[in-house]
């Protein structure tokens, strides 16, 4: 998963680069468009500059406008101002500042000396330009446009004065502003708001140079940039100044609608981005989980398996992909080969225990075998306090046997008095063991002193009745001498005592002259001859 995220995360960050990219080169277009807008707002405004300097110049040399004051010169700036559709009055103005004449009868007498553009047409003698001014006639903002009439020696005769309605730049500005969301406005040199596309009238004549929108746009002729507007909401902006005067003309378009293109775009992108990582970042995880996670995990229960000693194959294991099939098919062989080694180990094992239990000679249990016997029924007794008896057998001059009838015949002779003494102690309790050499022992678990007895005579006639010629011996054949001994086990009590007791009477047999049975009691009974 942490691969495939490594792959995904260059992806991603190359598509948010380049949505990125587009989205700045959006706002670089949105930003040339809007200075393209406000620069034919200027030039249109430049036009209007340019006419009405023309039509002022017509009408300075208009018979019925040098007749002025007069009403035939009230009548015909009336007519000029008429027909052009920018000027909300012309006048004639006496070099002293009066008005004399004007297409507007209220602004006849109207002293206009302090006028920025009267002073200048005044003293340059030449068109001059107003900075925008508020009308003290109708209160609205206009641009006011002055031409000197010159008399024939030079002097100024009077002036001609045309305001211009600076609602022609809504109008220019509407015209140009086909998007709903542009906004644009007028600012004067010193931050009042002029004139403003849509609701000229509310911003009007306010002061908003502290706007910091207001003060960037003044402190360059003309730019492009990207502020919070007027009402809070954040627009590219494009402005350039106003031919004439220090104003600028400033369009604005909405950033949020520019980008809500993009921005739509970006969160698709986005969007799509996500489900793909997602589903990258899922197909990584079932994938690791089934072809790799599962498998390997299958393999190591197997493993586990096997270290428990299980071989078997497992039929519920699940398919395993074909990377793993020689992993699974290598432990398989290995399991057969385990399963095959366990069990010729058990076989070892059980040959091993046979004939570290069974005397190789007599088949009977040896002497490791018996005392592992004696200490098992002697506790099993003691849990019930039952008696346990041992008889203890020693071939009587056996050495004297070897030496006079070999080695061969010794263990013949010894083969066959153990099988005596076995087909004798028949019971499935009753446990034959060779105990040494030439020594056998008996457990007879249960057995009293008397059963014990009884059965141990049983053998020693059974030995005697076999006959087997014994030239040294005072019987002329093999004899065996007994001793027995019988106690109710108990776990507070060493076996080993049963076992001490009968070799004590077993050498009392012995010391007795031999082919007798002896008994643990110190009242020892002889049955014997
Ligand atoms: P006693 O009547 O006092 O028991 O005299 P003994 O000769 O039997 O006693 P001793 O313990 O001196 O001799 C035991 C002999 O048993 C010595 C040994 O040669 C013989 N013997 C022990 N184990 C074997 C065996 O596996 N095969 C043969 N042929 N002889 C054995
Ligand atoms: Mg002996
Ligand atoms: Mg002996």
């Amino acid at each position: 998963m942490l691969i495939a995220a490594i792959a995904i995360v260059p992806l991603i960050a190359e598509r948010v680069r380049g949505l990125e990219v587009g989205r700045n080169d959006r706002l670089r277009m949105a930003g040339l468009q809007t200075l393209g807008l406000a620069q034919s707002g200027a030039d249109a405004q430049e036009q209007i500059l340019n006419s009405a300097r023309a039509i002022i110049q017509i009408a300075a040399s208009d018979p019925a406008v040098l007749s002025a004051p007069s009403a035939a010169c009230n009548r015909r700036l009336a007519e000029i101002d008429e027909v052009t559709e920018w000027t909300n009055r012309f006048s004639v103005v006496t070099p002293n500042g009066r008005i004399i004449c004007s297409s507007l009868p209220e602004a006849i007498g109207l002293d206009v000396s302090d006028r920025s553009h009267f002073k200048e047409a005044l003293a340059n003698r030449s068109f001059a330009v107003s900075d925008i001014l508020i009308s003290r006639v109708t209160g609205r903002p206009f641009i006011a446009v002055a031409s000197p009439r010159l008399a024939s020696d030079g002097s100024v005769e009077a002036l001609i004065v045309a305001l211009l309605d600076l609602q022609w730049i809504d109008r220019v500005l509407a015209r140009s502003l086909q998007r709903s969301n542009a906004s644009a406005f007028i600012v004067d040199g010193a931050g009042t708001v002029i004139a403003r596309h849509a609701d000229a009238e509310k911003l009007v004549t306010r002061n908003l140079g502290d706007h910091p929108l207001i003060r960037e746009v003044l402190s360059r002729p003309s730019g492009i940039l990207s502020a919070a507007s007027l009402d809070g909401e954040r627009r590219i902006y494009g402005f350039t100044s106003l031919e004439g005067t220090n104003a600028r003309l400033v369009v604005g378009f909405n950033e949020s609608e520019i980008l809500s293109n993009i921005n739509r775009q970006v969160v698709i992108a986005l969007s799509v981005l996500a489900t793909v990582t997602v589903a990258v970042l899922l197909a990584a995880w079932f994938g690791g989980e089934w072809m790799i996670v599962r498998p390997v995990r299958a393999l190591a229960d197997k493993a586990v398996r096997f270290g428990r000693g299980e071989f078997a194959v497992d039929p519920t294991a699940i398919n395993t992909p074909a990377e793993f099939v020689p992993l699974d098919r290598a432990l398989d062989n290995m399991a057969k080969q385990l399963a095959m080694w366990e069990q010729e180990l058990r076989k070892a094992n059980k040959r091993l225990d046979r004939l570290a239990m069974v005397d190789e000679l007599t088949k009977l249990g040896n002497r490791r075998w018996f005392d592992v016997k004696l200490h098992d029924e002697w506790h099993a007794c003691a849990a019930h306090r039952a008696p346990v008896a041992l008889v203890l057998i020693d071939v009587d001059h056996f050495k004297r046997f070897n030496d006079r009838y070999g080695h061969l015949e010794g263990d013949a002779c010894l083969q066959a008095i153990a099988h005596t003494i076995a087909s004798v102690a028949s019971r499935s309790t009753d446990a034959a063991a060779r105990y040494g050499g030439e020594e056998f022992a008996v457990l007879l678990p249960g057995s009293e002193m008397e059963a014990a007895f009884t059965m141990a005579e049983n053998m020693r006639m059974a030995v005697e009745k076999l006959a087997i010629d014994h030239a040294d011996s005072s019987h002329q054949c093999v004899t065996i001498s007994i001793g027995v001994a019988s106690m109710p086990a108990d776990d507070r009590v060493e076996p080993q005592q049963l076992v001490e007791a009968a070799d004590a009477a077993l050498y009392r047999a012995k010391r007795r002259g031999r082919n007798v049975t002896e008994i643990h009691a110190l009242t020892s009974v002889s049955l014997a001859g």
